[in-house]
């Protein structure tokens, strides 16, 4: 999921690269909306899909277990 971020961060940087206005105004766009998207797919697939609880918060990645409910969030 960190590669959205990347791909979002890659293309302001290409169209800043450019040092044209007009080509920097439709990279900084595309990059925004690709970096709008992998922060809300980051948002929607941190959260526990038992309760909804946040997992954020949650340093270290997804935990095996929801701090919330206590399901198991990892297969295997
Ligand atoms: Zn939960």
């Amino acid at each position: 999921m960190w590669i959205g971020f990347a791909a979002g961060i890659l293309i302001i940087a290409l169209g800043i690269a450019f040092e044209n206005e007009n080509i920097i105004e439709s990279f900084m766009i595309v990059g925004g909306i690709i970096f709008f998207a992998a922060f809300i797919q980051t948002f929607i697939f941190y959260t526990c899909p038992y309760c909804g609880y946040s997992l954020m918060n949650v340093r270290g990645g997804i935990p095996e277990h929801c701090p919330k409910c206590g399901k198991q969030l990892k297969d295997g």
